[in-house]
């Protein structure tokens, strides 16, 4: 766990900075304990129906002196994970969201399940659940961009009505599109990507909507909630193109950021979070956030800047 007031490396940086601190005292939980503690923070219910969802491999009696958090269950996060290792890899995405007849090594996937079993480190996939919830990925994002006044984009339909996919909310003070363009860049990890931006640069932008990840689905809510920019990631080109034929003077203006970057933000408070859980049952582990940027992109050519 990070010690308190230290940020863990950001993707890139160096990644040895963050949770090598022992872990307090308090009794080692077991892997069903942490679930406990997990379902207490992110439940299963609030997933959306198409996600896969909650323990991938472990066994509940397990005990979890080590968990790592990352976004994506990459090979190369399976590799952090075991060389550190952890006996729990807690990620945002899962490893499988289609169902599968093999696990067989042959396949990438496979081959994962296969490192962490024989690493001895269970797989514990937060995703919609962790997106919809109170402290959420896109709550993260609302508290990082400094937004009050929050609420959900789309409230869920069995929760409480802080829960939901994404939020919108108000900057404290309006300012123009470029400026918040740069405060967004400056506040998300640093991937070669960066941030792409539609609208009037000295655009006056007040109300925001955020959507950790893919959001080009929410235009209808983004709209309704009458937004001045709405930042999300993943934009295609068809529903970019729609949303800027349909913009109403000029907005909602569009920011286009890094979907492992807009998720990549919420793993220290998901893992602050459980650390608390679990020290409140007086249990304790050592908990690190991944430094490995999974973000698929290396370098990008963009006019004038080559
Ligand atoms: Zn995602």
């Amino acid at each position: 766990m990070p010690a308190e007031g230290t940020e863990p490396a950001a993707p890139g940086q160096d990644p040895e900075t963050p949770a090598d601190a022992a872990a307090p005292d308090g009794s080692v939980p077991t892997l069903g304990d942490v679930l406990l503690a997990a379902e207490e923070l992110w439940p299963e219910s609030l997933a959306e129906g198409w996600d896969a969802v909650g323990l991938v491999a472990g066994r509940p009696f397990r005990p979890v002196r080590r968990i790592l958090f990352a976004v994506d269950p990459t090979s190369e996060v399976i590799d952090e994970a075991v060389e550190w290792g952890a006996d729990l890899l807690v990620t945002h995405h899962p490893l499988f969201l289609k169902p599968v007849h093999s696990v067989a090594g042959t396949g990438f996937k496979g081959d994962v399940v296969h490192r962490l079993i024989e690493g001895g480190c269970a797989l514990l996939t937060v995703h919609t659940n962790g997106d919809s919830a109170v402290g959420g990925v896109s709550d993260v994002l609302a508290d990082a961009f400094g937004l009050v006044g929050v609420q959900p984009l789309v409230p869920a339909e069995d929760g409480l009505p802080e829960e939901g996919i994404g939020r919108v909310g108000d900057l404290p003070e309006a300012t123009t599109l470029a400026d918040f363009a740069k405060l967004v860049f400056s506040i998300l990890p640093a991937v070669a990507g960066g941030v792409r931006v539609a609208g009037d640069p000295h655009g006056v932008v007040r109300r925001v909507a955020v959507c950790g990840g893919a959001g080009d689905s929410l235009f209808d809510a983004v709209r309704r909630h009458r937004a001045d920019v709405y930042v999300t990631a993943d934009l295609r080109h068809h529903p970019a193109s729609e949303a800027r034929e349909a913009a109403v003077n000029g907005r909602p203006y569009l920011m286009d950021v890094s979907h492992f970057g807009s998720e990549w933000l919420w793993l220290t408070p998901a893992a602050n979070a459980l650390e608390n859980v679990l020290n409140d049952q007086g249990f304790s582990a050592e908990i690190r956030i991944s430094g490995t940027n999974t973000d698929p992109w290396d370098f990008v050519l963009t006019p004038g800047l080559n």
